[in-house]
């Protein structure tokens, strides 16, 4: 078995104070029973307990000094070194908690990112399949992005793609899932909310983006947006449920974009 240097030096303390104590019980019995002492040995009884003094007090000297200056000084580097431990596990994990942020999240929009929103659905279905309530789903694609940036620069493009989060951000609900897919498109997981609900907050998103200015260079653009939307049926699984929708964003681009179908 090995001790750690910590627990050798407490045995160490221990047997020199239960040396201290034997030789104090020790003197103590040859003071209890003076008929034991011979008259004549008095003085050497005497002596006897001097020396026994003597070495009780060394060792009791002993025990201060190396609890003074060996065992102290181990205990506030333990200290230490467990503080710095605790500092690094901190640290650590904090980092950790924002790599696993960064991610689940959208660099360019800050929002969330596509794995984030897949698990988030599965998730949401799994639970409100449970509690049969109604989930709805919008996957929204910008117009004719690639013109906007042909036209103005992908920096422009950039700055369109962060004003149509912070408008879809701006419109939904705290426990809304609002999502960037890729590229221009968007996905928003409304649930409790049934279908003629969820037409309208689509149609009042579209119209937001529709409405937004945003500067390119000295001249103003706006974009335009398709959105695909359908209600959860309960039974479907999430990657058909996304097909759904998807299909419907599909359906809006082709009767000629800027619309909502559903
Ligand atoms: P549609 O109406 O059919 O959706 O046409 P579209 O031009 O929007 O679609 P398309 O898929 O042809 O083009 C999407 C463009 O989005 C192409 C790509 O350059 C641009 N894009 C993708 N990601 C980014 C990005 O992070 N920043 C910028 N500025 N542009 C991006
Ligand atoms: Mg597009
Ligand atoms: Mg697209």
């Amino acid at each position: 078995m090995r001790f750690h240097k910590a627990e050798t030096a407490f045995f160490f303390f221990i047997a020199l104070i239960s040396s201290a104590a034997l030789a104090t019980f020790y003197a103590w019995s040859l003071i209890d029973h003076p008929d034991m002492v011979d008259m004549s040995g008095l003085a050497g009884t005497i002596a006897s307990l001097q020396v026994l003094l003597l070495v009780t007090a060394v060792l009791l000297a002993g025990t201060v000094a190396f609890g003074l200056f060996f065992i102290l000084p181990l205990i506030r580097t333990q200290l230490k070194e467990g503080g710095k431990l605790r500092e690094m596990t901190a640290s650590l994990s904090a980092r950790s908690r924002n790599l696993e942020q960064a991610a689940l999240t959208d660099g360019l929009t800050g929002m969330q990112n596509r794995r984030y929103f897949d698990d988030a659905l599965k998730e949401y279905l799994g639970e409100f399949r449970r509690i049969g309530k109604p989930v709805g789903l919008m996957i929204l694609d910008l117009d004719h992005f690639k013109q906007v940036n042909d036209t103005y620069g992908h920096d422009v493009g950039d700055e369109v793609l962060r004003s149509v989060a912070a408008c879809l951000k701006s419109m939904t609900r705290y426990h809304d899932v609002v999502a960037r897919l890729g590229g221009e498109e968007f996905a928003i997981v409304a649930p409790n909310m049934d279908l003629a609900l969820l037409q309208r907050l689509a149609e009042r998103m579209r119209k937001a983006i529709a409405a937004l200015e945003i500067k390119g260079g000295s001249a103003q653009l706006s974009v335009t947006s398709s959105v695909g939307l359908a209600l959860w049926d309960q039974e479907e699984t999430a990657e058909e449920f996304y097909r759904r929708a998807d299909k419907q964003l599909y359906e809006a681009k082709r009767q000629g974009r800027n619309r909502v179908c559903a």
